[in-house]
């Protein structure tokens, strides 16, 4: 099958004919039908992901159709499905208690094992996977493994956002995008923080109450000013120092900071303002991926026609156009994300 594989960090991708992936006896091989490029996709990519390494096919970010299925596999042939990147064991203590995404035992296709930059991926524990919804494009469906459903987590799980409240996002990539777009649905008031102009008048086309450019400095204290007082919620999706900060900082007195964002490598470990912290009582949540069992009310959402998660795609590429996605992460990327949708160009 023809899959794009690492072969040296931050050199373009290698397009090569490798074997099949073996069917797992507890899950699934798909073909794959959509697989989003995602910002942990290029932090395997620079050598900056601690787990991923060269020789690895990435894609993390997949849906796809059953094509062999295990005797224990949950689901069968022709079954299309949707995969959450973290895949859970389902018998440990976390999965037990519903915290699928902190399950130890987890396997993780496109970062330590072969992912869906592929045309073809295995994919085992598929009693992960929910079915695709029939009204759902695969390309729109594609974020529902990793943006949408951390995004849909981070709100939901962890912040326990509430209609009317200010949600401050801290840029607008496809988590960002992902989060301003359910935080809407969900009936809060959000502020998108970048520095790219284009994605602010972006994000406020999509429905954004109000847009601050980080470029021109004092995030917080804008913030502070437009939602008079501060955000309640504040989501960063970057993993950098200087945008953590301004989240922290531009939260109201009991507001709480979700940390979406992957801090990786030189940002692993990063200076925060615990002052602002301490005075002012906040919460800081760390939050990555979503349990599976949260996929029946994120899909009603998006089915019921409540909200439209299309703008969040800017472009549908072939295989071999992941390099040059991977490559305009190292600078400030243009509004929406890159799904792939053709396999064999
Ligand atoms: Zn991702
Ligand atoms: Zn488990």
């Amino acid at each position: 099958m023809r899959a794009a594989v690492l072969r040296e960090y931050n050199a373009p991708l290698s397009i090569e004919d490798v074997a099949e992936p073996a069917c797992p006896e507890d899950g699934v091989v798909l073909k794959v039908m959509a697989c989003g490029v995602c910002r942990s996709d290029w932090h395997g990519w620079t050598g900056e992901h601690p787990r991923v390494k060269p020789g690895q096919i990435g894609g993390h970010e997949y849906c796809g159709e059953v094509v062999e299925a295990g005797p224990l596999a949950t689901h069968k042939l022709g079954d299309k499905l949707i995969a959450p990147f973290i895949l859970a064991c389902g018998t440990c203590p976390s999965c037990q208690e519903g915290n699928q995404n902190t399950c130890p035992n987890q396997r993780l296709p496109g970062f330590i094992e072969p992912g869906a930059f592929a045309e073809y991926v295995a994919v085992p524990f598929d009693h992960n996977l929910a079915h695709l919804p029939e009204n759902l494009s695969p390309t729109v469906a594609a974020g529902l493994g990793c943006r949408v459903t951390t995004a849909w987590h981070a709100l939901t799980g962890r912040a326990a956002l509430q209609p009317g409240e200010w949600l401050a996002v801290h840029g607008t990539g496809g988590i960002g995008l992902s989060a301003l777009l359910l935080g809407i649905a969900m009936g809060a008031r959000v502020i998108v923080v970048d520095i790219v102009e284009e994605k602010l008048t972006h994000a406020k086309g999509l429905g954004a109450e109000a847009a601050v450019n980080a470029a021109d400095g004092d995030v917080a204290a804008k913030i502070k000013e437009i939602t008079g007082g501060g955000a309640h919620v504040s989501v960063e999706a970057l993993g950098l120092p200087v945008t953590t900060n301004a989240s922290i900082e531009c939260l109201r007195p009991l507001g709480r900071h979700v940390q979406v964002g992957m801090p990786v490598g030189h940002t692993a470990t990063m200076e925060i303002n615990m002052s602002a912290v301490y005075l002012g009582n906040l919460a800081l949540y760390g939050t990555r991926g979503m349990p599976p069992w949260k996929y029946p009310s994120l899909l009603a959402l998006i089915t019921s026609g409540r909200i439209d998660m299309s703008p969040l795609v800017a472009r549908e590429i072939g295989l071999s156009g992941v390099s040059d996605e991977l490559a305009a992460f190292n600078g400030p990327t243009p509004p929406g994300v890159a799904v792939i949708t053709d396999f064999l160009s």
